[in-house]
C-alpha cells in the first residue's frame, strides 16, 4: 500500500491550513479510546475533464449519523462540511481524489467519559488509486475468510463509521495480506458472511444477486446502495439476504463494493475458485454501470455528482 501523497492544504476546524501543520497532541482523547467518526469519499475526473464528488450529500449525512451514534456533536452545519469537501479538492488542484472527513475528540481531558475535550473536525483530500489494485479491478482479487468476527449488533454499532470499531478490520486485513491474500471477509458470530474489512460483499447465483441486509452487522455502504439500484435498473433480481460461507464458495460470481474498492470482483476465496475464476457477466455489467455513473457518463444519475 503506497504512502499518503502529500498535498498543500487540509481543512481543519473551519480553516485551510498547510498539510504539515495539521498535527494533534499525543494526549488527544480519541487517540486513546477511539471515539470519533470518519468518512471515505471519492471525487472523480469526469469524461469532460471536470471533477465531481460522488454522492457527497449521502456521505456527509452518514458522518452526522455516525457522530450521533457516538454522541459527538459536529460544530458545523452540514452545508459547511459539504463546502469544505469541495474546497479541499479545489484548492489542492486535484482532478481525482479520495476525501477523508474525520471528527474526533482532541486534547483537553483524558478521563474515559470526559466531556471536556474539544471536538475537532478535519477534511483531507489526496490522490489515491484503486484500493485493491488496478489488476484486482480487472481480474478479481483473492480473499480469505477471517478468523476475526464482526461483533453482533448488541456489541457493535455497525451503522456508524466509528474510528475505534475499525480495530477488527485492521487486524483482519493485515492478517489476510500477510498471508498472501488481497482482502479479508468477516463473518458474524453465527458464521454468516458480513462484509470485507472495508467493503460490502455480494454474491451472484443463477443470475440473481444477494447481499446481507442492513439489519446484519454491516456498514450500510453507499456503494452498496448504488449497486443495488443499478442492478434493479438493469432488471437483475436482487435479494438482501445473508449467506453462508459454503454458499459463497459455490457462488457463480462474487464481488465487493466500497468507496475505496469501487466494484472489485473476487476470483478466489480460501483457495477455492469462484465460478469460472474470472469476473463474471453480472459483475462486469454492474462494474461498467458504476464507472459510467461516477465518471458522469450516465445522464440518469447526474444527481449523484456534485461538481467541484
Ligand atoms: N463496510 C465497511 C466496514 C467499510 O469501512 C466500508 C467503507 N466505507 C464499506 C463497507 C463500504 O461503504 P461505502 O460504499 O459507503 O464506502
Amino acid at each position: 500500500m503506497p504512502l499518503l501523497k502529500k498535498v498543500e492544504k487540509i481543512w481543519v476546524d473551519g480553516k485551510l491550513i498547510a498539510w504539515d501543520d495539521a498535527q494533534e497532541h499525543v494526549l488527544a482523547h480519541s487517540l486513546h479510546y477511539g471515539l470519533g467518526a470518519f468518512e471515505g469519499i471519492r471525487a472523480y475526473q469526469l469524461a469532460d475533464g471536470k471533477t465531481a464528488v460522488f454522492r457527497l450529500r449521502e456521505h456527509i449525512d452518514r458522518l452526522y449519523d455516525s457522530c450521533h451514534i457516538a454522541t459527538i456533536e459536529i460544530p458545523y452545519a452540514r452545508e459547511k462540511l459539504v463546502q469544505a469537501c469541495l474546497e479541499v479538492v479545489r484548492v489542492n488542484k486535484l482532478q481525482a481524489a479520495y476525501l477523508r472527513p474525520l471528527v474526533f475528540l482532541g486534547y483537553g481531558a483524558l478521563g474515559v467519559g470526559s466531556l471536556e475535550s474539544p471536538t475537532r473536525t478535519v477534511v483531507a483530500a489526496y490522490e489515491w488509486g484503486a484500493y485493491l489494485g488496478e489488476e484486482g479491478l480487472r481480474r478479481g482479487i483473492r480473499c480469505k475468510v477471517s478468523g476475526f468476527r464482526r461483533a453482533q449488533n448488541d456489541a457493535f454499532f455497525s451503522k456508524g463509521k466509528i474510528t475505534g470499531q475499525y480495530v477488527m478490520s485492521v487486524l483482519a486485513n493485515r492478517d489476510a495480506v500477510k498471508n498472501g491474500f488481497d482482502e479479508a471477509i468477516l463473518l458474524d458470530g453465527q458464521g454468516l458472511v458480513c462484509e470485507g474489512s472495508g467493503e460490502n460483499i455480494f454474491m451472484v447465483k443463477d443470475g440473481a444477486i444477494r447481499t446481507p441486509p442492513t439489519s446484519a452487522a454491516i456498514l450500510a455502504g453507499i456503494t452498496r446502495a448504488t449497486v443495488l439500484q443499478l442492478a434493479r435498473e438493469l432488471g437483475v433480481e436482487v435479494r438482501e439476504q445473508s449467506f453462508t460461507v459454503d454458499e459463497m464458495w459455490t457462488a457463480d460470481e462474487l464481488f465487493m463494493t466500497g468507496t475505496a474498492a469501487e466494484v472489485t470482483p473476487v476470483r478466489e476465496v480460501d483457495g477455492r475458485r469462484i465460478g469460472s475464476g474470472e469476473p463474471g457477466p453480472v459483475t462486469r455489467r454492474l462494474q461498467d454501470r458504476f464507472f459510467a455513473a461516477v465518471k458522469g457518463n450516465d445522464p440518469g444519475h447526474a444527481d449523484w455528482l456534485t461538481p467541484v
